[in-house]
């Protein structure tokens, strides 16, 4: 029974914007006391500053979350701060002595909540932390020595071994509010781009409730083909699920259990299902392994790596980011990511590929500039997946294998509908050349209307000098060892 004279608790909500599978606010529902739900914006992020991109996917679920709350009677205060001091003036303002919250794992934020929970115990203050984003908390799927997995395949096995799916819970149907607390205006946030608004073409929805469809969605169709699929740029192909996942708007668990019902169900082969709830699984092991190795957002988990001869290439990383390498299928990558927040797996390999190996410019870089870009950045994710591109990661893939971007686009994207999406002044160049616009004959160039270095820059680079130099920089790090 709801106790509307007890002391309230607090929610604090941060990567968790959802209502259903939430454990947090389930425990601090079934109190049975008023329940102030809060998101505190930290200038800090959760240890590092949120790139442009997550905060205009911040602001769309926060909306969504404020709407869903409001149905429940329970207001979504929205604070500005340092986060511990938010959660010290409102819990002196209305005499809250618990703060229910789900668990973030990478190592900073890790920290600051564990310093907080310290913190607010010696002022008789409970925190009670929850994990509702992961299919395992880190921690918990070891080796048989009892240390952490560096190796991704045994990983999984020993996580879909192990772990166990919690229940499935839907929002509560009511809660109690804390009637006339102050709550910012999300309007003042500005977390959307205005002058120049760069999101006119983000095609997204955020949100509990489109996390849900969008799961649907993909249970229903891409599932079907998904392990050609998610090669393929030109197509869905995957789930897109990664921003909703990321923020939280819905359970792994309940991913993997659609997609593994839809299998059951003969709507899709298990084979396709099983890469699913791989690719899953790596989301995971990126998790685990950064809560095991928090140096690795900074350096490479092989130390070797950090004598690796980066260069300065201030003119290429600018090419680069704007989508003019003269590389097709890069740009097209790049331009994606800055058109829509988002790029497809295959391409962000081959432009991680290229930025590593053929510019040699230090993964970091690359790292920092999908972190502003992507809407699903995620430190973990983002980090291991750079540390895989550059060779220098756990269960990596060797430096030694590079990317050639012209065949990559020719075997992924070879009708070139891809290349012509995003790069329009190629658009009328037949696929046989869309991928190495500098092969093609004068007159078909002249047919198509593209003026090289004029329309289209001409490729910045020689990839199979830029090859030669990558293995030989390769060496210095033998040489260091
Ligand atoms: P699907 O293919 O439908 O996969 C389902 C889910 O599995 C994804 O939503 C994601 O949560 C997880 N997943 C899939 N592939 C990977 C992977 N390689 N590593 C970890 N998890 C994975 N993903 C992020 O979520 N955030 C990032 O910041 C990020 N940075 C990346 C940087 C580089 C250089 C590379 C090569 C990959 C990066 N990825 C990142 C992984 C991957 O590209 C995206 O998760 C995927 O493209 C998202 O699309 P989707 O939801 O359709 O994926």
């Amino acid at each position: 029974m709801p106790n509307a004279d007890a002391s309230p608790v607090i929610l604090w909500f941060r990567r968790d914007l959802r209502l259903a599978d939430n454990p947090a606010l389930n425990a601090a529902a079934e109190t049975g006391r008023p329940v102030i739900p809060v998101f505190i914006l930290d200038e800090a992020g959760d240890g590092r500053p949120w790139g442009a991109a997550s905060l205009w996917w911040l602001d769309g679920s926060l909306r969504a979350l404020a709407a869903s709350l409001k149905d429940r009677g329970a207001p979504l205060l929205l604070k500005r701060g340092h986060a511990e001091s938010e959660l010290r003036r409102l819990i002196a303002e209305t005499g809250a002595d618990t703060v229910f919250m789900n668990r973030l794992f990478e190592p900073e934020a890790w920290t600051r909540d564990a310093d907080i929970a310290h913190g607010l115990k010696d002022d008789g203050v409970e925190c009670r932390g929850f994990n509702g984003s992961l299919m395992a908390k880190p921690g918990s799927v070891l080796t048989g020595s009892g240390g952490p997995y560096k190796v991704f395949t045994p990983f999984k096995n020993a996580l879909l071994a192990k772990a166990e799916a919690p229940p499935h819970t839907t929002a509560p149907r009511e809660l109690t509010p804390v009637k006339g607390l102050d709550s910012d205006h999300i309007d003042d946030w500005n977390l959307k781009p205005t002058k120049p608004d760069w999101s006119t073409r983000f095609d997204w929805t955020p949100g509990e409730a489109a996390a849900t469809e969008a799961l649907h969605a993909f249970t229903g169709d891409a599932l079907k083909t998904y392990s050609i699929g998610r090669d393929h740029p030109a197509e869905v192909g995957g789930s897109r699920l990664s921003p909703h996942l990321h923020w939280g708007e819905i359970h792994p668990w309940r991913v993997v259990e659609a997609v593994q019902k839809a299998a059951a169900d003969r709507r899709a082969p298990q084979a396709e299902a099983d890469k699913f709830v791989a690719e899953i699984a790596w989301r995971e092991f990126s998790a685990h392994l950064l809560h095991a190795f928090p140096q690795i957002t900074e350096r490479s988990f092989r130390p070797e790596y950090d004598a690796f001869p980066w260069r300065s290439d201030t003119k290429g990383f600018k090419a680069w980011t704007r989508g003019q390498t003269g590389y097709p299928i890069v740009d097209a990558g790049m331009r994606q990511l800055w058109t829509t927040g988002w790029m497809h797996n295959r391409v962000r390999m081959i432009v991680g590929s290229f930025l590593v190996k053929d510019l040699l410019v230090d993964w970091r870089k690359g790292e920092a500039w999908f972190w502003d870009t992507l809407v699903d950045a995620d430190l973990a994710n983002n980090v291991q997946n750079w540390q895989w591109v550059a060779g220098s990661g756990a269960d990596a893939s060797p430096f030694f294998r590079i990317f050639n971007p012209t065949a990559q686009g020719q075997r992924f994207d070879a009708d070139g509908d891809y290349v012509r999406r995003w790069v329009p002044e190629l658009a009328a160049l037949p696929a046989k050349w869309v991928h190495a616009p500098w092969t093609a004959p004068e007159d078909v160039l002249a047919k198509a209307k593209v003026r090289l270095g004029t329309d289209y820059p001409n490729p910045i680079l020689d990839h199979s000098e830029a090859r030669d130099r990558a293995l030989e920089a390769l060496k210095a790090i033998a040489r260091s060892k």
